[in-house]
């Protein structure tokens, strides 16, 4: 298996299925089978402080690189514009430096949050409403073409 295939979900899937990353934005979680095949289940929650998700239209990269430190597999890869691309394993020492650094993050990131330097998304996805703005530039577009028959 060399690449994922991304599909955005509102609702988490019960089963998950081999070589699909499943992306929820309304739970800033994505979701996808340990790429070895081994069949375990690896949730990256996307945050500031966890992975974070890019999307250039056609494909999605993930980052920081996948470590899946606590399966027996111990895969370490990297998921870059849908392709995998496999890294080295990681040793006992290197796999607690990492959760040492992730811990600093975490604490840093949270500290300038309760200092207010860092705003976190609070406010609820559905508040975005993309619909609206749809129906706003389609009336738009509407308006044009109507005013532009008038002076024909
Ligand atoms: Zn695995």
């Amino acid at each position: 298996m060399e690449t994922l295939q991304h599909k955005f979900v509102d609702i988490i899937p019960e089963y998950l299925e081999n070589g699909i990353l499943y992306i929820s934005i309304p739970r800033r979680t994505a979701l996808h089978k340990c790429v070895c095949g081994c069949g375990n289940e690896v949730i990256t929650p996307l945050s500031p402080t966890d992975w974070e998700l890019t999307f250039n239209g056609t494909s999605v990269s993930l980052h920081p690189s996948i470590g899946n430190w606590s399966f027996k597999c111990k895969s370490h890869y990297f998921i870059t514009e849908n392709r995998i691309k496999h890294s080295e394993k990681w040793g006992e020492r290197e796999i607690d430096n990492n959760r040492k650094r992730d811990k600093n993050r975490k604490d840093q990131f949270y500290k300038k949050v309760e200092e207010n330097k860092v705003k976190t998304i609070t406010e609820p996805i559905a508040a975005i409403k993309p619909v609206s703005k749809w129906k706003k530039f389609l009336s738009f577009w509407s308006v044009n073409i109507t005013k532009k028959g008038g002076i024909e």
